[in-house]
């Protein structure tokens, strides 16, 4: 069986390069599929991070992912940019599918494939990316001191980030397209607790304003159809994420919200030989040294999984 591999890691998130580095590092020779079109995950479509350990001085998203990139690819990582279409991860051999329907096989399998962000879908969004407009208060907060923010969403993810921007911003106005919220109770008295957080309710953003830096919103009341400007110069979403799991359905077990589970603190799925790391399994923590962390976990469980099959 000299084409099965040891490891195959799908996506290339923080947790996926971390994953390829210390397998690469244990000359596992892992194949990595890196996504066609987001290699480099999540953290390519921001820019200053300023809390990532080890860079004093904060470094841009794609240039951060590509330090990774590169040094898995010098301990002899094999990257492919192309995304997994199929896998059957049942077997001792469990097979992982390209776009070209090329069949590889493996004896471990790591999943890292992150999750993706609810968008509004409006345009300017994602331009605005890092520029105004954020999915994570903790990444981003900082940045706002002393400014007055949105925030949109009305469940408890909305008022966290609320809560937590409130130490930093002037205001935050939490706009919310119905008259009540879906958040918990405490979540939601914490909120109207906080003197510096007011509600704009029955509303959802219609447009965002910027040109290279987030200026202001136009609001649209979801009962009277009217319009109104709301000049602020951060904007975060918080409408919720999806797991990227589609492809792991019915094979591996998933959380109530469509997460894969393991076996905490292992990254060791329902299948033995399967790992996951990173934000496909994390909705608490979601940061990129979290996603890290649990990539290396992955890898040293897939390590020691290896080595007792030898
Ligand atoms: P991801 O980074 O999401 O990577 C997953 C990768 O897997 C993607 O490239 C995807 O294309 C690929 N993939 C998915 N499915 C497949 C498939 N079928 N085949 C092949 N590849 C696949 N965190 C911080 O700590 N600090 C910050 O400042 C910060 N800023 C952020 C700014 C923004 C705009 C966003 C969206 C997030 C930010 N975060 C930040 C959060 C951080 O980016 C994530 O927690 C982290 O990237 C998660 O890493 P991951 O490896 O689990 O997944």
């Amino acid at each position: 069986m000299s084409d099965v591999r040891n490891v195959i890691i799908i996506g290339s998130g923080p947790a996926g390069y971390t994953a390829a580095l210390y397998t690469a590092r244990a000359s596992l020779q892992p194949l990595v599929f890196e996504g066609s079109v987001t290699a480099g995950g999540a953290l390519m479509n921001t820019t200053d991070v300023e809390n990532f350990p080890g860079f004093r001085d904060g470094i841009l998203g794609p240039d951060l992912m590509d330090n990774m990139r590169a040094q898995a690819e010098r301990f002899g990582a094999e990257l492919v940019p192309d995304d997994v279409v199929a896998v059957d991860l049942t077997g001792d051999i469990k097979t992982v599918t390209d776009s070209a329907g090329t069949v590889h096989r493996a004896k471990a399998v790591i999943i890292t494939t992150g999750s993706q962000h609810r968008k509004l879908n409006l345009p300017n969004e994602d331009q605005l990316s890092g520029r105004g407009v954020s999915w994570c208060a903790t990444c981003d907060g900082f940045f706002f001191r002393e400014q007055e923010i949105a925030v949109i969403g009305g469940g408890d993810t909305a008022m966290e980030e609320a809560t937590f921007l409130s130490r930093f911003a002037k205001s935050v106005k939490i706009v919310h397209r119905r008259d009540s919220l879906r958040a918990s109770k405490a979540m939601q008295e914490r909120a109207f607790a906080d003197p510096k957080i007011s509600f704009v309710w029955d509303s959802e953003i219609a447009e965002i304003h910027g040109d290279g830096k987030l200026s202001g919103l136009t609001l649209r009341n979801t009962k009277t159809g009217e319009t109104s400007e709301l000049p602020v110069t951060g904007l975060f979403i918080a409408i919720g994420h999806d797991p990227r799991t589609e492809l792991f359905k019915g094979v591996l077990d998933l959380d109530a919200e469509g997460y894969l589970t393991v076996q905490s603190p292992t990254t060791r799925t329902n299948i033995p030989g399967v790992f996951a790391a990173g934000d496909v399994v994390d909705h608490s923590y979601r940061q990129a040294i979290t996603a890290a962390g649990t990539g290396c976990s992955a890898a040293l469980d897939a390590e020691r999984y290896l080595a007792a099959l030898a």
